[in-house]
């Protein structure tokens, strides 16, 4: 009966992210009551295991009771504190030092932020804050990755390139450039890690010859890329990207909204190819989707480069919000956290995670199988041979979400057939034999639809 006043509370005033409003209101909200560990229970009862912790983001699992302790406390001492004006708060402070020193190189100043679309959107400002520090501010341009996400802000939204965040938003703008993705099931080139990478560092060269060595301000790239459908490009890839940016001084972002926070096994990301971006952007796991923060990490050249530059005068870029107390709080606990045991978890179930992954390649559906750590994905394609996607209507894609939610599971079910997978990091061993008996179940209901031929 409240579940179903909820729906109807729901359709006349709750608009929802990223969906089809007019779909929205025939299908309904499912409502979700609560959590424990991997376990998500909607309002009649139904548990599911949640294999994509959230949106990516409860890397920790549901549940801690430390995690609310840590936020109860700070609020109950001191609930909010700006940074406005030099003043600040212990969580925020330590949270800013413990993060510094587990960053990569230099990253050794951070600034908080409320999410990971404004901490990508801070990224450009301080970027084009810094060439114009440097005397040049023709450095205008920003390149990022076909089928990359970069947020739902409206410079951030043109520097992705998912066509569902363009059309009708007015982006990307005439100063925000693409190069093709690294995409090894589906790269021109063949799956070959050494072609790919040269025909990315061929791709980027000449984006940048083509806009104008001298403009181009920054690149972005995600070390995995996420909502493109978990496209993994071969190691070594990032860190030869990164290496040409800095052939031409351009400022390289590391987006690792998704990536960090243990989601591919170490802290960052980043690490696996043993690469220093000029920024790094973060969020979700920061807090492990307890309470809002993303944060940027920005290198001592390029700060003291912002700094000096503007000497005595204010930076002029700021939140309300910004360096949280309660959220700082949070992501101090979930620190705390990670290191006690849940980054080691995340490994383990990782490892078994992708074998079972791998396991379902004899499936007739199943293209392609790749991950790193607990972020993985499964390309579904209708001819094995021709790799031809799903029909890319959404519904096949809808239905196999519920076909999976009636199976007791949470993924990720993309337009074009890709499943993705994010489970929280405390997973056991029988949450992810769960998701993967789910997920073949699921699999085999999929065959038999008349659209999936
Ligand atoms: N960058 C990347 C790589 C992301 O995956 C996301 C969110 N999925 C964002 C930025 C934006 O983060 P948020 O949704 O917290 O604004």
């Amino acid at each position: 009966m409240l579940a179903n006043s909820l729906v109807e509370l729901d359709r006349a005033h709750l608009i929802h992210p990223v969906s089809s409003y007019r779909g929205h209101e025939k299908l309904g909200v499912r409502v979700l009551r609560s959590a424990k560990g991997a376990t998500v229970t909607d309002a009649s009862g139904h548990q599911l295991v949640d294999g994509f912790a959230g949106l990516w983001c409860v890397n920790a699992g549901y549940g801690h009771e430390s995690i609310v302790e840590a936020a109860a406390r700070q609020m109950r001492e001191l609930p909010y504190a700006t940074g406005y004006f030099d003043l600040g708060c212990e969580a925020a402070i330590r949270l800013a030092a413990e993060l510094a020193d587990r960053a990569p190189g230099d990253l050794n100043h951070v600034y908080f932020t409320l999410g990971g679309s404004d901490a990508v959107d801070s990224t450009v400002r301080f970027v084009r804050y810094y060439w114009h520090a440097k005397g040049k501010p023709e450095r205008d341009q920003f390149i990022s990755i076909e089928q990359g996400y970069h947020g739902s802000s409206t410079v951030g939204a043109g520097l992705t390139a998912l066509p569902g965040f363009h059309a009708g938003f007015g982006v990307p703008f005439d100063w925000q450039h693409k190069i093709p993705s690294p995409y090894p099931y589906r790269n021109p080139v063949g799956a070959d890690a050494d072609a790919i990478i040269a025909a990315s560092i061929r791709d980027l060269k000449s984006k940048i010859e083509a806009v104008g060595a001298e403009r181009v301000a920054a690149f972005y790239a995600e070390p995995i890329q996420g909502s493109g459908g978990v496209i993994v490009p071969p190691k070594g890839w990032m860190k030869a990207i990164r290496d040409l940016c800095s052939q031409y001084d351009i400022l390289f972002i590391a987006d690792e909204v998704i990536t960090g926070f243990g989601r591919t096994g170490p802290l960052f990301a980043c690490s696996h190819d043993d690469i220093v971006p000029d920024f790094m952007t973060t969020a979700k796991g920061l807090t492990s989707g307890y309470v809002p923060m993303g944060a940027v990490f920005m290198s001592d050249r390029v700060y003291d480069v912002i700094a000096d530059a503007a000497g005595n005068a204010a930076v002029g870029h700021g939140y309300t919000y910004s360096a949280h107390p309660v959220s700082a709080a949070v992501g101090l606990e979930v620190l705390k956290l990670y290191e006690g045991g849940l980054l080691e978890n995340g490994v383990k179930a990782g490892a078994r995670l992708m074998a079972g992954l791998e396991s379902l390649r004899d499936h007739p559906l199943v293209g392609d199988v790749r991950g790193r750590g607990m972020l993985a994905a499964v390309e579904l394609v209708v001819n094995k041979v021709k790799k031809t996607p799903l029909p890319s209507a959404a519904a096949p894609a809808r239905r196999i979400f519920d076909r999976a939610w009636d199976n007791g599971l949470v993924i990720r079910a993309f337009a074009h057939g890709v499943l993705g997978y994010a489970p929280p990091l405390c997973c056991t061993d029988d949450d992810i034999d769960a998701i993967l008996e789910r997920t073949r179940k699921t699999l085999d209901q999929t065959l038999e639809d008349p659209d999936v031929r």
